[in-house]
């Protein structure tokens, strides 16, 4: 089911999400409608407060398949790179942002189970960007320069 997507503004945005306790069919259930939002509106990403909800998950799909992360915390940070990102909650502006080149992150899949995983890249920029959401940043909040365009990402 696709949801509505909270646009810059919404109080939920600013939230620092709660962690998600126990992983059961209404997460499950929000994480499948999140997927379905984010790739309805071509995004490669979503974190729970997008769609209103102020728990702690994410999905993200780069193009290599949909990871579903719960309580996702990064714990490696590796170099630094400054690239062009944009958000489903803020249309039609994008922002220079520094990021880690590559992240270790760690989280519970929908199943329950504890999982690590390196990434570098788009990922890993991904990873970075929907994790600030569930600490209430937005990416212009921390971008280094901002741009008005037509075209969307994230
Ligand atoms: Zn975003």
């Amino acid at each position: 089911m696709v949801l509505e997507i909270k646009k810059a503004g919404a109080p939920v945005l600013k939230e620092i999400a709660a962690p998600v306790t126990e992983v059961n069919s209404e997460i499950r259930k929000l994480m499948a409608d999140m997927a379905d939002t984010m790739y309805d509106s071509d995004g490669v990403g979503l974190a729970a407060p997008q769609v209103g909800v102020s728990l702690r998950v994410v999905v993200i799909d780069v193009g290599e398949g949909l990871h579903e992360m719960i309580n996702p915390v990064i714990i490696k940070r590796e170099g630094c790179v400054i690239d062009s990102e944009g958000c489903l909650s803020v249309p039609n502006i994008t922002g220079e942002v520094e990021r880690a080149e590559k992240v270790r992150v760690e989280f519970i899949n929908k199943r329950g189970k504890k999982q690590k995983m390196t990434a570098d890249g788009l990922l890993a920029r991904c990873i970075q960007h929907e994790t600030d959401h569930l600490e209430g940043r937005l990416f212009t909040d921390i971008a280094k320069s901002l741009k008005k365009e037509a075209k969307k990402k994230k």
